[in-house]
């Protein structure tokens, strides 16, 4: 009995916790702690985080506790400690918020906990197969928020009065319950318009269903009926851009596809964000489902609503897609969808829980050891990317295609939502309302904002209304500075571009590019050499265009194109007419696959370099074409046109020629990058763009570059492409002293001393 007061006597102490801890059930979990360790004291939100105020004994490891057994939503990013003098007080108790509680973040849409999913199957439970139970490890959160301090009022569960024994759950700090604010039960909460067994009855008869889920609509059909899918196709004018596919558990999912699961794949597709999985595929599915695709987007129920639909039928896979018509934003609103929607989906399920801010689905692809996000939204968003250092708020705005976001707050990083292409008003008004709420979240006004340099975008005409000083960071740049801001890289450093369209600083359309990276300034010392796109951007969508002009400018026979309408047309405009070039590594893959004949013409976005992708991947791997035959490498610039001169052989088959791309591509992308490395000193590689989407190419390549002892980071918190140009333009107009030097830096640029020798301007 004697040796208890050695622990220490009693010590009162105020912890400041910061980091994600509002509406992830941190203030319970203190109270439980608290009451068991016999401490008194008091715990409340306020504008920073989490405020307590204990005092008894054990106080370190209270604290410890505090950190280490935080709720699973929860991320404790510090813990301030202040010493207190002791009082009286007796017990310990949950204070009501501080008013000005803004200063702290929400989490993202979180998919059903366990334990909800228990009470979903519990035929005793208040819960039994209602589509909307959370608590507060789970559930909504995101997309039903206003704004903060996240308590009911500020969501639109606001509209939903609890019910005696929702309300008694929701005062018991012993319930997991307690302070859910996106807590319902079937007595006070949402109802869904149709039962679930209606639903699934529709879809197994072939219906089109349009379902609002978490963050907007979805399109729904049987993904083994090919007839739906077909129709879902030509309802949608989707000529064949990949549908992803939800299925009820991990192993449908590997069922799916054609080789084992990566341990990584299988994390994603059961982590808490429930992203769409891109998985090597089987083919077992409706063949509309992915035409001419090795990959398909696969995503496992990622709310309650989601998982009844699987729960008598563990075999269904469902075609879910994001319902947004013409390419406008996600539909997220019953009315619109019985309007817009209209002939489209046979029947439109409905509940009256409003979506307060739209965000699609998610999608990543494992790759060289890691993810990228191909789309980051539901899930992911609002967490903070750490820029490592306090800056001034900063709002970026993104270029054209896949735009997000980007708002800063402190060493925070807040990058918004999937936006979409910004070529029609509405998808402009989208990325109006997600500043304004990001803004409302975060609780910050920025002092500028961030655009392109391309002057006629309308992200960056937005961006010269907003009345604050306006900051054009080049479209490469950015990728580049999107990979340092995440992985806190400090310059100097070299920037690697592998990229599609991008404004350059000439004007001129760049997109393989490398960048001497100095502290906020940088400089062009290499790119890949130019093709030809006869026709602008019809070029683009129309790979066949940019195939034929190489077949001629290498005086090849370019007969294989001769049937084609535009083709003799287009011959004469070459003859005549001056062409526009571009070093964008997207237009390289577009005319390898109008050559290979696999891809003439594009439906989608992307689509040449994903059905080569394909391609290759039925092939083993094959020896690259070594320099010179391959490619030329001459002061920084890198010439593919060797490559390209071997693909256009007409004895090669396609899917060989596709290897060959890969494997020559990353053969010389290593060389051309080593040597720029060398040239100038550099050791650490920032590597961003669309093209690192590709992992065929990019495993490759980084194998390579880590094998000559480069430092090379990619993207993985963030899109690699356009989808993190926002973080990369906030990143830099806070860092950037001179904010584009091209083609030579200035007097005041780090890099005005850099060695000549290093210069290639061609
Ligand atoms: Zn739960
Ligand atoms: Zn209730």
């Amino acid at each position: 009995m004697i040796t208890v007061v050695v622990d220490e006597t009693a010590r009162r102490v105020r912890l400041r916790v910061r980091g994600t801890v509002q509406g992830v059930g941190f203030r319970p979990f203190v109270h439980q702690l608290a009451a068991a360790m016999q401490l008194d004291g008091f715990v409340r939100n306020d504008a920073d985080g989490v405020l307590v105020e204990v005092q008894g004994r054990r106080l370190d490891a209270f604290i410890d506790a505090l950190r280490r057994q935080a709720p699973p939503l929860a991320r404790v990013d510090a813990v301030e400690l202040e010493e207190l003098a002791s009082r009286p007080d007796a017990g310990f108790v949950i204070l009501p918020s501080d008013p000005g509680a803004t200063r702290t973040r929400i989490p993202p849409d979180v998919v059903t906990c366990d334990a909800c999913l228990a009470d979903l199957n519990d035929a005793q439970s208040r819960f039994y197969r209602y589509p909307f139970v959370s608590c507060t490890h789970c559930g909504p959160r995101y997309t039903i928020t206003r704004r903060l301090p996240y308590d009911r009022e500020h969501t639109s569960m606001a509209a939903f009065a609890l019910c005696p024994e929702c309300r008694a759950d929701y005062a018991n700090p012993a319930s997991r319950r307690y302070h859910a604010e996106s807590l319902a039960c079937p007595r006070c909460g949402p109802r869904l318009s149709h039962s679930i067994d209606a639903i699934v009855a529709l879809l197994r008869a072939g219906a089109i269903v349009a379902l609002k889920g978490l963050g907007g609509f979805q399109l729904l059909c049987d993904a083994r009926d090919d007839a739906a899918v077909r129709r879902l196709r030509q309802r949608k004018s989707r000529a064949s851009k990949p549908f992803a596919v939800m299925v009820g558990s991990a192993a449908a999912a590997a069922a799916l596809a054609s080789r084992e699961l990566e341990a990584i794949e299988r994390e994603w597709l059961e982590s808490r964000a429930r992203p769409i999985v891109l998985l090597p595929y089987a083919g077992a599915l409706a063949p509309a489902v992915a035409p001419g695709l090795a990959h398909l987007g696969v995503m496992l129920p990622c709310s309650a609503l989601h998982h009844l639909l699987f729960a008598d039928d563990g075999t269904l896979a469902l075609v879910a897609t994001s319902a947004n018509p013409g390419g406008e934003p996600l539909v997220i609103d019953g009315a619109d969808a019985r309007r817009r929607l209209h002939g489209i989906a046979d029947v439109v399920v409905d509940h009256a829980r409003e979506i307060v801010v739209r965000a699609d689905d998610s999608v990543v692809r494992a790759h060289a050891g890691g993810a990228v996000f191909l789309r980051r939204a539901r899930g992911y968003v609002p967490e903070a990317i750490d820029l490592g250092a306090d800056g001034p708020a900063v709002l970026a705005v993104g270029a054209h295609q896949k735009v997000t976001v980007t708002l800063t707050r402190g060493r925070e990083a807040f990058v918004s939502q999937h936006l979409g292409t910004l070529d029609n008003a509405a998808t402009l008004d989208f990325l109006e309302h997600s500043v304004r709420h990001l803004v409302a979240l975060a609780g910050v006004r920025p002092e500028r904002v961030a655009c392109d340099l391309h002057p006629d975008l309308a992200s960056t005409r937005w961006a010269e209304r907003q009345g604050l000083e306006v900051v054009p960071v080049q479209h490469h740049v950015a990728h580049v500075a999107a990979v340092m801001a995440e992985h806190g890289l400090r310059a100097p450093l070299l920037g690697v571009a592998l990229d599609g369209y991008g404004f350059g600083a000439d004007g001129s359309a760049w997109g393989g590019e490398l960048l001497a990276i100095g502290a906020g300034c940088w400089r062009r010392v290499g790119h890949l050499a130019g093709l030809p796109l006869p026709g602008g951007d019809r070029a683009a969508r129309q790979p066949w265009r940019i195939a034929l002009a190489v077949l001629q400018q290498l005086g090849l026979d370019d007969s294989r194109f001769a049937d084609l309408d535009a083709a003799s047309t287009l011959r004469r405009m070459l003859v005549r007419m001056c062409v526009p070039q571009s070093s964008a590594l997207g237009r390289v893959f577009d005319a390898a696959a109008a050559l290979l004949g696999i891809c003439t013409v594009q439906d989608y976005d992307g689509q040449a370099a994903m059905q080569l992708e394909a391609a290759a991947s039925s092939v083993p791997p094959c020896v690259p074409l070594p320099h010179g035959a391959g490619f030329t490498l001459a002061g920084g610039v890198l010439s593919l046109w060797p490559l390209l001169g071997a693909l256009a052989d007409p004895r090669l088959a396609p899917r060989d020629g596709a290897a060959l791309l890969h494997a020559t591509l990353a053969c010389a992308l290593d060389a051309w990058i080593a040597a720029a490395a060398a040239a100038h000193g550099l050791r650490v590689v920032a590597l961003g763009g669309g093209c690192v989407a590709n992992r065929r190419l990019v495993d490759d390549l980084l194998a390579r570059l880590r094998a000559r002892g480069l430092d090379v980071r990619v993207a993985r918190r963030v899109p690699c492409g356009d989808g993190g140009l926002s973080l990369g333009q906030a990143h830099w107009a806070r860092e950037a002293a001179c904010a584009w030097q091209y083609p030579h830096a200035s007097s005041s640029c780090c890099l005005a001393t850099a060695p000549e020798s290093a210069s290639t301007a061609s």
